[in-house]
């Protein structure tokens, strides 16, 4: 498959060099355009007002086989630079491995699963691939993580999803053997205590840090539920947000009587 391989992590992060060998030594053609920095928690932002630059990079930690590119923009931004520019018409937008999960309503922050978005927006079939791991474990088992994406895409290659639609795939951050298999799952609930912190700067003035410890919801078929059980979670993520149950209750409601003149 023609893969076009993003991610929020920056360009020389350890989780799309790994999965980048993974995709070439699986027979893939692998084109990678990332964001030249950490560009994580960016969301779906696009640059609207300023130049973009991207340019070719030697291959450095990257197999020969891949050509790959940096960009200066957002991971939505390497994207659409990428289907114009780098690789049109790819089989897959391929973005990750992220580090760290995006279960529940993060992945409405996440760059990661804005670009694989932007790939179902641009007509694209997309796959968001990101490891439940977090900075005090000692060990970050990315080459799980690529190794499961790999046999998904095996599969998606017979099996293509719907027009629209997205695949969040979060991983357990375990030895390969370790992991329990796939679960198909809904968006979960994860929410976050202490979000935001106060604290003084040298002058005495307030800041802020948003950040929190996440409480999961583990309902049994949720994405949190999944990785909590060692299981791979795999949530199709449509991009028609629209809630339809409130079409109707809205309608008889009398929502479209609503007297502004
Ligand atoms: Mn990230």
């Amino acid at each position: 498959m023609k893969i076009l391989l993003t991610n929020d992590d920056g360009v020389f992060a350890p989780g799309i060099i790994t999965l980048s060998s993974f995709l070439v030594s699986s027979g893939h053609q692998c084109t990678v355009v990332a964001p030249d920095r950490e560009r994580s928690s960016v969301g779906h932002a696009i640059t609207l007002h300023r130049p973009l630059r991207m340019w070719q990079i030697p291959a450095g930690p990257y197999t020969a086989e891949c050509s790959v590119y940096a960009c200066d923009g957002t991971p939505s931004d390497c994207v659409v630079l990428a289907l114009e520019e780098a690789v049109p018409s790819p089989a897959m937008v391929v973005s990750g491995i992220n580090r760290g999960p995006n279960l529940g309503d993060d992945l409405t922050y996440s760059g990661t699963v804005s670009a694989a978005m932007e790939g179902v927006i641009l007509g694209c079939s997309a796959m968001a691939v990101s490891l439940n791991c977090n900075e005090k474990e000692p060990e970050h088992y990315y080459e799980t993580a690529a190794a499961v994406a790999v046999s998904l895409l095996d599969f998606l290659r017979d099996s293509p999803q719907a027009p629209g639609v997205l695949l969040n795939v979060n991983v357990p951050n375990l030895p390969l053997h370790l992991v329990k298999g796939v679960k198909i799952t809904r968006k979960g609930v994860r929410l976050y205590e202490g979000k935001v912190t106060r604290l003084k700067d040298p002058s005495g003035r307030d800041y802020f840090w948003v950040s929190g410890r996440p409480e999961d919801q583990l309902v049994e078929g949720s994405d949190v539920w999944a990785v909590a059980n060692g299981f791979v979670s795999v949530t199709p993520v449509h991009m028609d947000m629209t809630h339809f149950p409130s079409i109707e209750t809205l309608t008889s409601g009398g929502a479209e009587k609503v007297n502004f003149k």
